[in-house]
């Protein structure tokens, strides 16, 4: 079956580009919707926040972002998943500075990693994008990493990801995520200045190709997990972090899911719901 994305998909709008924030489409890769705001990938809502400063919306076309550029990592990065993501294309593991980035920000590269002690760990994940090259390629920019524990990255953060893509496996299953840091002041940095976020939430809404934010009901699926990024969490499963879209919002500051009728949205966030 034909994904949706591929009806919901607005013509790239050259006027959208600002100079020198052209790239050239590798070939399979996706085309950015004219707005951020008009991606598929967020068809559940743009994650918002009150300061909107630090907020700068880039769409990597495979999935989008918000990025802060005084902590030099994602608010958050949201993205669509479902079958057609999911193939066989060799990990490209061509992590890079994000050339979507304005020039005046510090582009964050390996250098700034580098004996951090530190993963680089996949907001999306390289996994959640192997149907061509270019889309795995899209998801080792910098843009769409922060630093987490080899505990959490390789511990119940990977089986997470495992989680979200047997789920999307599930014929005409479709999946909206958004992934972030939850922060706190003053934070840790790394290399240049790199925050590093004191735990990682991930909501995951299931929905069914072709359905919208006005078709998630209060008997669908909607998971909220909240992992702490140090390494108190080896060894714990991902059923252990299960929490609250409410407490979500209230840890980062952001509101989720703002397309959701509001009376569906308050029960939805107010939920904890535990993993199968
Ligand atoms: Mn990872
Ligand atoms: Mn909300």
């Amino acid at each position: 079956m034909q994904p949706a994305r591929a009806r919901l998909h607005a013509p790239r709008s050259d006027s959208r580009l600002e100079p020198g924030s052209e790239r050239p489409a590798a070939p399979g890769s996706r085309e950015p919707a004219a707005r951020v705001e008009d991606s598929i990938h967020v068809a559940l809502g743009v994650p918002r926040d009150a300061d909107p400063s630090d907020d700068h919306l880039l769409d990597e076309g495979a999935y989008v972002l918000s990025y802060n550029a005084e902590r030099k990592v994602p608010n958050w990065v949201a993205w669509r998943l479902d079958a057609s993501y999911l193939g066989h294309v060799k990990r490209r593991d061509d992590f890079r500075p994000d050339p979507l980035l304005p020039s005046g920000f510090y582009r964050v590269s390996e250098r700034d990693y580098r004996r951090s002690g530190f993963d680089r760990g996949h907001l999306c994940p390289s996994a959640d994008r192997e149907d061509s090259l270019a889309d795995n390629s899209s998801t080792f920019v910098f843009t769409n990493i922060v630093p987490q524990v080899h505990e959490l990255n390789a511990g119940p953060w990977e089986e997470l990801e495992k989680f979200e893509r047997d789920r999307a496996r599930a014929p005409g299953a479709a999946l909206y995520i958004v992934a972030g840091g939850v922060f706190r002041e003053p934070c840790a940095r790394i290399g240049g200045g790199v925050a590093v976020p004191v735990a990682t939430f991930k909501i995951i809404a299931v929905l069914r190709d072709g359905e919208t934010a006005g078709d998630l009901s209060l008997d669908r699926e909607l998971y909220a997990l909240q992992m702490p990024n140090d390494r108190s969490v080896a060894g714990h499963d991902m059923r252990e972090f299960v929490t609250s879209v409410d407490q979500i919002e209230a840890a980062t500051g952001y509101d989720f899911l703002d397309r959701v009728p509001v009376a569906v949205q308050g029960a939805l966030e107010r939920r904890v719901s535990q993993l199968p």
